[in-house]
């Protein structure tokens, strides 16, 4: 077979050779150990939390290695793109705070541009470069061509409109019979190709698998799985479709050789198809890249059994994150104690340094799935939130309710101070209050300081005998000084529980609980449900230095009046 002559046939508007490819993607000039990592994510959809996470550990791995992590835009299954996808993407990526230093961004036009010069970064526009690299393979007699009549497609699309045209399937199930039939697709001849081509037939490429023992296992080392035993690749994969455009196998090494991918990481689900990447590196001459194959994300079903985290369940669209009001640095944190198992411990020493400081280990990582867990996240969420400055909350709530609660957020700009100085109430210090997992927590919590969230939602148990309540409630009022600070407050409350038969103190009264009606705990506890509408509150005389002396009254006097 003459198959220079096979090559110009199929490719004849290809000039350029791989050399000449090669020479516009120079070698990386970075420093030693530096790593060129990648998220390659297709547009067919919302980012899901499972792509979040090896986006996570790529941005990690370059970053702290000096290296370089960019984004590729894998296009190439045109039926199962979603229009907008893909700005989405970068749009949602950005929010996470997962920066590439190149790759594929938004344009001011709002059309898919290329930042860095190892582009273009969407497949797509790759058309050209891909047909060399196949021209070359067909030239080594690595690849050849199976064609399909218009009739023959005709058929196919009308079977299966879903997939992609692949022309006959090279499957596992295939028969003996079948097999020999695929194996004699080999052995097309110029004369053969020539007439489909005046026929106008279209044809896909495939590689021709050399492989001389099915049962033979090739020894590989995934920086994550370890090493493996895989079958060597016996399937004559297609590299080009029918359209020209490339599968994901030929992109995949077309595209993180020129683009110098020193590590791979994607999900696990590509582990089956490696022996056949590594053979196409090795027909390509691309010096093969290190590998990290990820273990899925799983949850618990209703039963308890662990499930893979798909699609459709809640926590995999990263768009509802932003709808639940979590904050995307929680969000990132939590992925940080999934990763790596000593993250926690790592942060509980080092509380103020943010994530980026942490020595991400590959060996940490878990090799047989993360467990997904809403709980957790929110325990990491609120610790993430706690340590955040009131104008930090202020602003992540108000860009949450600006799309969210529009109420909320009309409140919450009317008066900025008056809501940052709610918000700041028992933050920084050894302990800060806890009160938020997600920005929906924050309504309900500040809904005391509005009168339009206002309600009295607890009420003081029944033991207690209203005239107590409502004579130390009256008296609080008349000696109530915003003036006084914190200490000379609760003096006040003191005394007067003293002037109705409470003790002023609860030692004292539990030393002789009969000598008293109550104790100063319960006198506070009848302030608080007057002027909170809860038992539980953040601090009462902080409450009542925000909402001011005149609203402190005004409740009082309400409570009184319905007792
Ligand atoms: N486009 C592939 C996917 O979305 C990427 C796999 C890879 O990172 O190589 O699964």
């Amino acid at each position: 077979m003459d198959y220079q002559k096979l090559a110009d046939l199929l490719f004849p508007d290809v000039t350029l050779t791989p050399e000449e490819i090669e020479q516009r993607y120079p070698k990386r000039q970075l420093p030693e150990g530096a790593k060129v990592t990648r998220f390659a994510p297709s547009p067919t959809g919302f980012v899901h939390f499972g792509g979040l996470f090896p986006s996570t550990v790529g941005e990690r791995l370059a970053h702290l290695s000096g290296g370089v992590f960019y984004l590729r835009i894998e296009d190439t299954d045109g039926k199962r793109e979603v229009p907008g996808a893909a700005e989405g993407l970068i749009k949602t990526l950005e929010r996470y705070g997962i920066k590439f230093d190149e790759g594929a961004v938004i344009n001011e036009d709002g059309a898919i541009g290329s930042k860095g010069d190892y582009g273009p970064y969407k497949q797509s526009q790759r058309k050209e470069i891909y047909h060399v690299f196949a021209k070359e393979l067909v030239k080594k007699g690595l690849a050849y061509p199976v064609f399909t009549s218009a009739e023959e497609l005709e058929e196919l699309e009308k079977t299966d409109k879903k997939t992609e045209i692949k022309n006959k399937e090279w499957t596992e199930e295939a028969t003996a019979a079948q097999m020999a039939e695929m194996l004699k697709l080999r052995e097309i001849t110029i004369e053969e190709v020539e007439s489909h081509l005046a026929n106008g037939d279209q044809f896909v490429l495939r590689m021709l698998a050399k492989c001389d023992d099915p049962e033979k296992k090739i020894k590989i080392t995934d920086l994550i799985k370890g090493t493996l035993e895989l079958p060597v690749n016996d399937k004559d994969e297609v590299l080009l479709k029918s359209n020209g455009i490339p599968t994901y196998h030929f992109a995949h090494a077309v595209d993180d050789h020129l683009m110098g991918t020193t590590h791979v990481i994607r999900g696990e689900e590509w582990l089956p198809s490696l022996p056949r990447h590594i053979m196409l590196f090795e027909y390509l001459g691309f010096k093969l890249p290190k590998y990290m194959h990820i273990a899925q994300i799983m949850r618990l079903d209703e039963e308890g059994n662990k499930k893979k985290l798909s699609k459709r369940d809640m926590g995999a669209n990263m768009d509802d994150y932003t709808r639940m009001g979590y904050s995307p640095k929680a969000v990132i944190e939590y992925i940080m104690t999934l990763l790596n198992s000593n993250y926690e411990e790592w942060h509980t020493q080092n509380p103020e340094k943010p994530y980026t400081e942490f020595p991400f280990n590959i060996k940490k990582m878990s090799t047989s799935g993360c467990l997904f867990d809403f709980n957790k996240l929110n325990d990491v969420s609120k610790n993430v939130i706690c340590r955040m400055t009131a104008e930090e909350v202020y602003n992540e709530v108000v860009l949450w309710a600006k799309d969210f609660d529009p109420h909320f957020y009309e409140k919450l700009t009317a008066d900025e101070d008056y809501a940052k100085a709610i918000l700041s109430i028992g933050r920084g210090g050894k302990k800060p209050r806890k009160d938020f997992a997600t920005w929906t927590d924050v309504k309900p919590y500040m809904s005391l300081f509005y009168d339009d969230y206002f309600s009295y939602i607890d009420e003081i148990p029944e033991n207690f005998s209203k005239a107590d309540v409502k004579s130390a409630l009256e008296k609080f009022m008349t000696t109530y000084d915003p003036a006084c600070d914190n200490n000379a407050w609760f003096e006040n409350v003191k005394a007067i529980s003293e002037q109705i038969g409470y003790a002023p103190d609860v030692k004292l009264y539990k030393s002789n609980p009969d000598a008293y009606r109550g104790h100063v705990g319960d006198v506070s506890m009848f302030l608080r449900v007057a002027v909170t509408g809860k038992l539980n509150s953040p601090d009462l005389y902080t409450i009542m230095q925000i909402i001011g002396q005149d609203k402190v009254n005004e409740r009082i006097k309400n409570f009184i009046c319905n007792l």
